[in-house]
Protein backbone atom coordinates (compact mmCIF):
# COMPACT_ATOMS: atom_id res chain seq x y z
CA UNK A 1 0.00 0.00 0.00
CA UNK A 2 1.42 3.28 -0.98
CA UNK A 3 2.53 5.72 2.03
CA UNK A 4 0.53 8.64 3.39
CA UNK A 5 2.10 11.39 4.68
CA UNK A 6 0.91 14.78 5.02
CA UNK A 7 4.56 16.19 6.18
CA UNK A 8 6.72 18.00 3.79
CA UNK A 9 10.00 16.21 3.20
CA UNK A 10 13.17 17.64 3.93
CA UNK A 11 14.34 19.26 0.75
CA UNK A 12 10.87 21.00 1.04
CA UNK A 13 10.90 22.33 3.80
CA UNK A 14 14.18 23.71 2.90
CA UNK A 15 13.41 24.99 0.30
CA UNK A 16 10.18 26.74 2.10
CA UNK A 17 12.20 28.39 4.77
CA UNK A 18 14.52 29.70 2.15
CA UNK A 19 11.92 31.30 0.10
CA UNK A 20 10.42 32.34 3.23
CA UNK A 21 13.32 34.25 4.56
CA UNK A 22 13.31 36.32 0.66
CA UNK A 23 10.28 37.27 1.56
CA UNK A 24 10.39 38.33 5.02
CA UNK A 25 14.13 40.01 4.46
CA UNK A 26 13.76 41.16 1.03
CA UNK A 27 10.00 41.25 -0.19
CA UNK A 28 7.92 42.20 2.87
CA UNK A 29 9.74 45.73 3.38
CA UNK A 30 9.48 46.63 0.25
CA UNK A 31 5.79 46.66 -0.43
CA UNK A 32 4.53 49.15 1.42
CA UNK A 33 7.00 51.63 -1.19
CA UNK A 34 6.01 49.81 -4.28
CA UNK A 35 2.29 49.80 -3.49
CA UNK A 36 2.29 53.85 -3.28
CA UNK A 37 4.80 53.93 -6.85
CA UNK A 38 2.38 51.53 -8.58
CA UNK A 39 5.61 50.65 -10.38
CA UNK A 40 7.52 47.56 -11.31
CA UNK A 41 9.88 46.87 -8.37
CA UNK A 42 13.03 45.91 -10.77
CA UNK A 43 15.53 45.75 -7.92
CA UNK A 44 13.80 43.09 -6.00
CA UNK A 45 13.20 41.14 -9.23
CA UNK A 46 16.69 41.66 -9.92
CA UNK A 47 17.20 40.48 -5.97
CA UNK A 48 15.36 37.75 -6.78
CA UNK A 49 17.42 36.81 -9.86
CA UNK A 50 20.70 36.76 -8.23
CA UNK A 51 19.54 34.14 -5.29
CA UNK A 52 18.55 32.14 -8.12
CA UNK A 53 14.48 32.82 -7.29
CA UNK A 54 13.56 34.55 -10.62
CA UNK A 55 14.28 32.06 -13.03
CA UNK A 56 12.91 29.26 -15.24
CA UNK A 57 15.39 26.83 -13.54
CA UNK A 58 13.53 27.17 -10.05
CA UNK A 59 9.70 26.71 -10.90
CA UNK A 60 10.69 23.91 -13.50
CA UNK A 61 12.51 22.29 -10.32
CA UNK A 62 9.24 23.34 -7.59
CA UNK A 63 7.32 22.14 -11.00
CA UNK A 64 8.31 18.19 -11.34
CA UNK A 65 8.81 18.17 -7.17
CA UNK A 66 6.56 14.75 -7.67
CA UNK A 67 4.52 15.42 -4.68
CA UNK A 68 2.82 18.23 -6.59
CA UNK A 69 3.65 20.64 -3.58
CA UNK A 70 6.69 22.77 -4.66
CA UNK A 71 4.97 25.52 -6.69
CA UNK A 72 1.48 25.91 -4.16
CA UNK A 73 4.40 26.28 -1.59
CA UNK A 74 6.28 28.47 -3.57
CA UNK A 75 3.89 30.87 -4.41
CA UNK A 76 2.35 31.09 -0.38
CA UNK A 77 5.74 31.97 0.41
CA UNK A 78 6.28 35.06 -1.86
CA UNK A 79 2.63 36.16 -1.91
CA UNK A 80 2.85 35.90 1.90
CA UNK A 81 5.75 38.72 1.29
CA UNK A 82 3.43 41.18 -0.69
CA UNK A 83 1.17 40.09 -3.63
CA UNK A 84 1.88 42.91 -5.98
CA UNK A 85 5.88 42.09 -5.76
CA UNK A 86 5.49 38.21 -5.69
CA UNK A 87 3.71 38.84 -9.60
CA UNK A 88 6.18 40.88 -10.43
CA UNK A 89 8.37 38.20 -9.93
CA UNK A 90 6.33 35.09 -10.75
CA UNK A 91 4.07 36.84 -13.71
CA UNK A 92 6.61 36.21 -16.40
CA UNK A 93 6.51 32.42 -15.32
CA UNK A 94 2.70 32.60 -17.18
CA UNK A 95 4.56 33.84 -20.21
CA UNK A 96 6.92 30.62 -20.36
CA UNK A 97 4.06 28.48 -19.41
CA UNK A 98 2.44 29.12 -22.49
CA UNK A 99 6.23 28.21 -24.26
CA UNK A 100 6.52 25.11 -22.64
CA UNK A 101 3.08 23.79 -22.72
CA UNK A 102 2.76 24.44 -26.77
CA UNK A 103 6.41 25.50 -27.57
CA UNK A 104 8.78 23.16 -29.65
CA UNK A 105 12.06 22.45 -27.69
CA UNK A 106 13.68 25.28 -30.34
CA UNK A 107 11.19 27.63 -29.33
CA UNK A 108 11.79 26.89 -25.67
CA UNK A 109 15.16 27.18 -25.58
CA UNK A 110 15.20 30.70 -27.59
CA UNK A 111 12.69 32.78 -26.17
CA UNK A 112 12.61 31.39 -22.51
CA UNK A 113 16.09 32.96 -21.08
CA UNK A 114 14.66 36.01 -23.65
CA UNK A 115 11.76 35.94 -21.12
CA UNK A 116 14.20 36.58 -17.73
CA UNK A 117 17.38 37.71 -18.77
CA UNK A 118 19.81 37.64 -16.38
CA UNK A 119 20.97 38.93 -13.04
CA UNK A 120 22.59 41.83 -14.82
CA UNK A 121 19.99 42.71 -17.00
CA UNK A 122 17.01 41.04 -16.11
CA UNK A 123 13.69 41.17 -18.21
CA UNK A 124 10.36 40.53 -17.81
CA UNK A 125 7.67 38.68 -20.41
CA UNK A 126 3.55 38.79 -20.54
CA UNK A 127 0.99 36.35 -21.45
CA UNK A 128 -1.65 38.54 -23.25
CA UNK A 129 -5.34 36.48 -23.95
CA UNK A 130 -7.54 38.75 -22.60
CA UNK A 131 -9.19 41.96 -24.52
CA UNK A 132 -11.90 45.01 -23.64
CA UNK A 133 -14.61 42.64 -24.94
CA UNK A 134 -13.11 38.97 -24.27
CA UNK A 135 -12.60 38.24 -20.45
CA UNK A 136 -14.32 35.48 -18.72
CA UNK A 137 -15.76 34.65 -22.55
CA UNK A 138 -12.40 33.71 -24.16
CA UNK A 139 -14.37 32.24 -27.61
CA UNK A 140 -15.42 36.33 -28.67
CA UNK A 141 -11.78 37.01 -28.32
CA UNK A 142 -11.31 39.59 -31.89
CA UNK A 143 -7.55 39.58 -32.16
CA UNK A 144 -6.59 37.88 -35.39
CA UNK A 145 -3.95 36.41 -37.18
CA UNK A 146 -3.43 35.73 -40.47
CA UNK A 147 -0.90 33.65 -42.36
CA UNK A 148 1.15 35.43 -44.96
CA UNK A 149 2.33 32.50 -46.63
CA UNK A 150 4.32 34.00 -49.57
CA UNK A 151 6.62 35.75 -46.67
CA UNK A 152 6.09 32.95 -44.21
CA UNK A 153 4.84 35.40 -42.12
CA UNK A 154 1.90 35.80 -39.26
CA UNK A 155 0.15 39.48 -39.47
CA UNK A 156 -1.56 40.05 -36.04
CA UNK A 157 -4.35 42.84 -35.47
CA UNK A 158 -5.96 43.63 -32.16
CA UNK A 159 -6.25 45.34 -28.90
CA UNK A 160 -5.27 43.48 -25.59
CA UNK A 161 -6.19 44.22 -22.30
CA UNK A 162 -5.32 43.62 -18.64
CA UNK A 163 -2.00 41.94 -19.56
CA UNK A 164 0.56 41.95 -16.58
CA UNK A 165 3.74 43.43 -17.38
CA UNK A 166 2.38 44.17 -21.18
CA UNK A 167 4.25 46.63 -23.04
CA UNK A 168 7.05 46.20 -20.39
CA UNK A 169 7.81 43.27 -21.59
CA UNK A 170 11.02 41.77 -23.58
CA UNK A 171 8.72 38.93 -24.96
CA UNK A 172 4.96 38.92 -25.39
CA UNK A 173 3.19 35.80 -26.06
CA UNK A 174 0.08 36.34 -27.90
CA UNK A 175 -3.30 34.36 -28.24
CA UNK A 176 -5.19 35.62 -31.64
CA UNK A 177 -7.94 33.94 -33.85
CA UNK A 178 -6.82 31.85 -36.81
CA UNK A 179 -9.93 30.25 -37.28
CA UNK A 180 -12.90 32.69 -36.46
CA UNK A 181 -15.61 29.67 -36.50
CA UNK A 182 -14.30 27.53 -34.32
CA UNK A 183 -14.72 29.52 -30.90
CA UNK A 184 -11.46 28.77 -28.21
CA UNK A 185 -10.27 25.94 -30.76
CA UNK A 186 -9.29 28.28 -33.11
CA UNK A 187 -6.95 30.17 -31.39
CA UNK A 188 -3.00 29.90 -31.45
CA UNK A 189 -0.46 31.45 -29.48
CA UNK A 190 2.19 33.33 -30.68
CA UNK A 191 5.91 34.91 -29.93
CA UNK A 192 6.50 38.65 -30.21
CA UNK A 193 10.10 38.63 -30.48
CA UNK A 194 11.57 41.82 -28.60
CA UNK A 195 11.42 45.05 -30.04
CA UNK A 196 8.65 44.23 -32.78
CA UNK A 197 7.18 47.10 -34.76
CA UNK A 198 3.57 47.75 -34.34
CA UNK A 199 3.35 46.13 -30.91
CA UNK A 200 3.02 49.19 -28.20
CA UNK A 201 1.15 49.59 -24.53
CA UNK A 202 -2.00 51.39 -24.35
CA UNK A 203 -3.19 52.72 -20.99
CA UNK A 204 -1.49 51.56 -17.93
CA UNK A 205 -4.50 50.54 -15.49
CA UNK A 206 -4.61 52.25 -11.77
CA UNK A 207 -5.81 49.58 -9.57
CA UNK A 208 -7.22 48.67 -6.10
CA UNK A 209 -4.43 46.19 -5.40
CA UNK A 210 -1.71 44.26 -6.49
CA UNK A 211 -0.27 47.80 -7.38
CA UNK A 212 3.32 46.69 -7.63
CA UNK A 213 2.30 44.62 -10.73
CA UNK A 214 2.38 46.58 -13.90
CA UNK A 215 -0.94 45.89 -15.99
CA UNK A 216 -1.84 47.44 -19.34
CA UNK A 217 -2.89 47.62 -22.63
CA UNK A 218 -0.99 45.95 -25.49
CA UNK A 219 -1.92 47.02 -28.98
CA UNK A 220 -0.78 45.01 -31.80
CA UNK A 221 -1.09 47.29 -35.30
CA UNK A 222 0.37 44.91 -38.43
CA UNK A 223 2.45 43.16 -36.59
CA UNK A 224 4.63 41.00 -38.23
CA UNK A 225 6.23 37.92 -36.75
CA UNK A 226 8.20 34.77 -38.67
CA UNK A 227 6.30 31.74 -39.18
CA UNK A 228 8.61 30.25 -36.60
CA UNK A 229 7.47 32.77 -33.78
CA UNK A 230 4.06 30.36 -33.96
CA UNK A 231 3.77 28.43 -30.60
CA UNK A 232 4.14 24.25 -31.80
CA UNK A 233 4.63 25.36 -35.06
CA UNK A 234 2.62 25.47 -38.48
CA UNK A 235 1.78 21.97 -39.11
CA UNK A 236 0.64 20.89 -35.60
CA UNK A 237 -1.41 23.78 -35.38
CA UNK A 238 -3.21 22.49 -39.40
CA UNK A 239 -3.64 18.98 -37.09
CA UNK A 240 -5.71 20.58 -34.41
CA UNK A 241 -7.49 22.79 -36.05
CA UNK A 242 -8.58 19.90 -38.40
CA UNK A 243 -9.92 17.78 -35.30
CA UNK A 244 -11.69 20.44 -34.03
CA UNK A 245 -13.32 20.88 -37.04
CA UNK A 246 -14.87 17.39 -36.99
CA UNK A 247 -15.56 17.79 -33.08
CA UNK A 248 -17.08 21.11 -33.93
CA UNK A 249 -19.36 19.53 -36.49
CA UNK A 250 -20.74 16.72 -33.30
CA UNK A 251 -21.66 19.86 -31.48
CA UNK A 252 -20.40 23.29 -30.85
CA UNK A 253 -20.50 23.20 -26.66
CA UNK A 254 -18.03 20.69 -26.29
CA UNK A 255 -15.47 22.90 -27.94
CA UNK A 256 -16.03 25.70 -25.78
CA UNK A 257 -16.42 23.44 -22.74
CA UNK A 258 -12.75 21.96 -23.52
CA UNK A 259 -11.18 25.45 -23.60
CA UNK A 260 -12.46 26.28 -19.74
CA UNK A 261 -11.07 22.89 -18.84
CA UNK A 262 -7.43 23.73 -20.28
CA UNK A 263 -7.37 25.92 -17.13
CA UNK A 264 -7.99 24.15 -14.57
CA UNK A 265 -4.27 23.04 -13.98
CA UNK A 266 -2.86 26.43 -13.28
CA UNK A 267 -5.40 27.07 -11.33
CA UNK A 268 -4.31 25.75 -7.89
CA UNK A 269 -0.98 27.81 -8.04
CA UNK A 270 -3.92 31.21 -8.11
CA UNK A 271 -5.37 29.45 -5.11
CA UNK A 272 -1.42 29.31 -3.13
CA UNK A 273 -0.97 32.76 -3.86
CA UNK A 274 -4.07 33.52 -2.01
CA UNK A 275 -3.27 31.22 0.67
CA UNK A 276 -0.07 33.24 1.14
CA UNK A 277 -2.03 36.69 1.42
CA UNK A 278 -4.71 35.41 3.79
CA UNK A 279 -1.90 33.69 5.92
CA UNK A 280 -0.09 37.20 6.34
CA UNK A 281 -3.45 39.09 6.82
CA UNK A 282 -4.11 36.58 9.77
CA UNK A 283 -0.65 36.04 10.99
CA UNK A 284 -1.04 40.23 11.79
CA UNK A 285 -4.03 40.48 13.38
CA UNK A 286 -2.88 37.16 15.59
CA UNK A 287 -0.31 39.27 17.12
CA UNK A 288 -1.87 43.11 17.15
CA UNK A 289 -4.97 40.76 19.34
CA UNK A 290 -2.46 39.65 21.71
CA UNK A 291 -1.04 42.73 22.45
CA UNK A 292 -3.59 45.58 22.02
CA UNK A 293 -5.42 45.91 25.21
CA UNK A 294 -9.04 47.50 25.65
CA UNK A 295 -10.66 47.23 28.90
CA UNK A 296 -7.38 46.07 30.86
CA UNK A 297 -6.89 43.36 28.67
CA UNK A 298 -5.84 41.69 25.27
CA UNK A 299 -8.73 42.03 22.52
CA UNK A 300 -8.13 38.47 21.92
CA UNK A 301 -9.38 37.95 25.41
CA UNK A 302 -12.60 38.54 23.81
CA UNK A 303 -14.89 35.25 22.37
CA UNK A 304 -15.87 37.87 19.93
CA UNK A 305 -12.24 38.67 18.49
CA UNK A 306 -11.09 35.25 19.21
CA UNK A 307 -13.54 33.02 17.53
CA UNK A 308 -12.77 35.59 14.30
CA UNK A 309 -9.37 34.57 14.67
CA UNK A 310 -10.27 30.78 15.09
CA UNK A 311 -12.51 31.13 11.85
CA UNK A 312 -9.57 32.70 9.64
CA UNK A 313 -7.20 30.16 10.79
CA UNK A 314 -9.78 27.15 10.00
CA UNK A 315 -10.45 28.55 6.81
CA UNK A 316 -6.96 29.22 5.13
CA UNK A 317 -5.76 25.47 6.60
CA UNK A 318 -8.83 24.20 4.56
CA UNK A 319 -8.22 26.18 1.61
CA UNK A 320 -4.47 25.34 1.34
CA UNK A 321 -5.44 21.17 1.67
CA UNK A 322 -7.70 22.22 -1.13
CA UNK A 323 -5.12 23.53 -3.13
CA UNK A 324 -2.45 20.64 -2.24
CA UNK A 325 -5.01 18.23 -3.13
CA UNK A 326 -5.65 19.96 -6.67
CA UNK A 327 -1.75 20.39 -7.34
CA UNK A 328 -1.04 16.90 -6.23
CA UNK A 329 -3.46 15.21 -8.22
CA UNK A 330 -2.32 17.53 -11.34
CA UNK A 331 1.08 16.37 -10.85
CA UNK A 332 0.07 12.72 -10.68
CA UNK A 333 -2.14 12.76 -14.02
CA UNK A 334 -5.17 12.40 -11.90
CA UNK A 335 -8.40 13.36 -13.93
CA UNK A 336 -10.41 16.54 -12.14
CA UNK A 337 -13.45 14.79 -12.04
CA UNK A 338 -15.15 17.36 -9.69
CA UNK A 339 -13.36 20.40 -10.89
CA UNK A 340 -11.08 20.14 -8.14
CA UNK A 341 -8.64 22.86 -9.74
CA UNK A 342 -11.46 25.75 -9.69
CA UNK A 343 -12.76 24.37 -6.15
CA UNK A 344 -9.45 25.56 -4.96
CA UNK A 345 -9.01 28.48 -6.48
CA UNK A 346 -12.75 29.45 -5.39
CA UNK A 347 -12.34 28.78 -2.04
CA UNK A 348 -8.85 29.90 -1.57
CA UNK A 349 -9.61 33.28 -2.82
CA UNK A 350 -13.23 33.82 -1.45
CA UNK A 351 -10.68 32.77 1.84
CA UNK A 352 -8.33 35.60 0.88
CA UNK A 353 -11.19 38.39 1.13
CA UNK A 354 -13.09 37.64 3.66
CA UNK A 355 -9.64 36.98 5.90
CA UNK A 356 -8.08 40.41 4.87
CA UNK A 357 -11.06 42.39 5.87
CA UNK A 358 -11.40 40.21 9.18
CA UNK A 359 -7.89 41.14 9.46
CA UNK A 360 -8.85 44.90 9.49
CA UNK A 361 -11.43 44.35 11.50
CA UNK A 362 -9.58 43.32 14.46
CA UNK A 363 -7.18 46.08 13.91
CA UNK A 364 -9.59 48.51 14.22
CA UNK A 365 -8.81 52.13 12.92
CA UNK A 366 -4.88 50.89 13.06
CA UNK A 367 -6.72 48.41 10.10
CA UNK A 368 -7.77 51.14 8.05
CA UNK A 369 -4.97 53.07 7.70
CA UNK A 370 -1.43 52.42 5.51
CA UNK A 371 0.51 52.49 8.77
CA UNK A 372 -0.38 48.37 8.81
CA UNK A 373 0.09 46.12 5.92
CA UNK A 374 -3.71 44.60 6.58
CA UNK A 375 -5.19 47.27 4.20
CA UNK A 376 -3.28 46.87 1.59
CA UNK A 377 -3.55 42.62 1.69
CA UNK A 378 -7.20 43.42 1.48
CA UNK A 379 -6.81 45.35 -1.52
CA UNK A 380 -4.58 43.07 -2.97
CA UNK A 381 -6.88 39.63 -2.16
CA UNK A 382 -9.21 41.35 -4.76
CA UNK A 383 -7.34 40.14 -7.49
CA UNK A 384 -8.09 36.36 -6.47
CA UNK A 385 -11.41 36.11 -7.40
CA UNK A 386 -10.98 37.94 -10.46
CA UNK A 387 -8.38 36.85 -12.27
CA UNK A 388 -7.40 33.20 -13.93
CA UNK A 389 -11.15 33.08 -14.06
CA UNK A 390 -13.60 34.80 -11.87
CA UNK A 391 -15.51 32.94 -8.51
CA UNK A 392 -18.35 33.04 -10.84
CA UNK A 393 -16.74 31.27 -13.76
CA UNK A 394 -15.61 28.98 -11.14
CA UNK A 395 -18.94 27.63 -9.70
CA UNK A 396 -19.82 28.07 -13.33
CA UNK A 397 -17.25 24.91 -14.14
CA UNK A 398 -17.76 23.36 -11.35
CA UNK A 399 -21.23 23.20 -11.75
CA UNK A 400 -20.92 22.08 -15.32
CA UNK A 401 -18.08 19.06 -14.26
CA UNK A 402 -20.57 18.23 -11.58
CA UNK A 403 -23.95 18.31 -13.60
CA UNK A 404 -22.38 17.66 -17.31
CA UNK A 405 -24.86 19.73 -18.30
CA UNK A 406 -23.75 23.11 -20.18
CA UNK A 407 -25.61 25.38 -16.85
CA UNK A 408 -25.48 29.06 -18.60
C1 LIG B 1 -4.67 42.91 -12.29
C2 LIG B 1 -5.06 42.01 -13.41
C3 LIG B 1 -4.10 41.26 -14.05
C4 LIG B 1 -4.47 40.45 -15.13
N1 LIG B 1 -3.48 39.77 -15.83
C5 LIG B 1 -3.82 39.17 -16.99
C6 LIG B 1 -2.79 38.66 -17.85
O1 LIG B 1 -1.60 38.71 -17.55
N2 LIG B 1 -3.16 38.14 -19.04
C7 LIG B 1 -4.48 38.08 -19.43
O2 LIG B 1 -4.75 37.59 -20.52
N3 LIG B 1 -5.48 38.53 -18.64
C8 LIG B 1 -5.17 39.09 -17.43
N4 LIG B 1 -6.17 39.59 -16.63
C9 LIG B 1 -7.57 39.52 -17.07
C10 LIG B 1 -8.46 38.64 -16.21
O3 LIG B 1 -8.20 37.31 -16.42
C11 LIG B 1 -9.92 39.07 -16.52
O4 LIG B 1 -10.12 40.33 -15.93
C12 LIG B 1 -10.92 38.06 -16.02
O5 LIG B 1 -10.86 36.89 -16.79
C13 LIG B 1 -12.35 38.60 -16.06
O6 LIG B 1 -12.67 39.16 -17.29
P1 LIG B 1 -13.36 40.62 -17.36
O7 LIG B 1 -12.53 41.52 -16.51
O8 LIG B 1 -13.54 40.99 -18.77
O9 LIG B 1 -14.75 40.44 -16.64
P2 LIG B 1 -16.12 39.95 -17.32
O10 LIG B 1 -15.91 38.67 -18.03
O11 LIG B 1 -16.72 41.08 -18.07
O12 LIG B 1 -17.00 39.67 -16.03
C14 LIG B 1 -17.68 40.70 -15.31
C15 LIG B 1 -18.53 40.04 -14.23
O13 LIG B 1 -19.52 39.19 -14.85
C16 LIG B 1 -19.41 37.89 -14.33
N5 LIG B 1 -19.73 36.91 -15.38
C17 LIG B 1 -19.28 36.87 -16.66
N6 LIG B 1 -19.77 35.81 -17.30
C18 LIG B 1 -20.53 35.14 -16.40
C19 LIG B 1 -21.31 33.94 -16.45
N7 LIG B 1 -21.38 33.20 -17.56
N8 LIG B 1 -21.97 33.56 -15.34
C20 LIG B 1 -21.90 34.28 -14.20
N9 LIG B 1 -21.18 35.42 -14.09
C21 LIG B 1 -20.51 35.84 -15.18
C22 LIG B 1 -17.96 37.76 -13.88
O14 LIG B 1 -17.81 36.72 -12.92
C23 LIG B 1 -17.72 39.14 -13.30
O15 LIG B 1 -18.22 39.20 -11.99
C24 LIG B 1 -5.82 40.37 -15.51
C25 LIG B 1 -6.80 41.12 -14.84
C26 LIG B 1 -6.43 41.94 -13.81
C27 LIG B 1 -7.51 42.78 -13.14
Amino acid sequence: MAEFTMELNDEQKEVRDWLHGFAADVIRPAAAEWDEREETPWPVIQEAAKVGIYSLDFYAQQYFDPTGLGIPMAMEELFWGDAGIALSIVGTGLAAVGVLANGTEEQIGTWIPQMYGDANDVKVAAFCSSEPDAGSDVASMRTRAVYDEAKDEWVINGTKTWATNGGIANVHVVVAVVDPELGSKGHASFIIPPGTEGLSQGQKFKKHGIRASHTAEVILDNVRVPGSCLLGGKEKLDERLARAREKAKQGGERVKNAAMATFEASRPAVGAMAVGTARAAYEVALDYAKTREQFGRPIIDNQGVAFQLADMRTSIDAARLLVWRASWMAVNGKPFTAAEGSMSKLFASETAKKVTAQAIQILGGNGYTREYPVERMHRDAAIYTIFEGTSEIQRLVIARTLSGTPIR
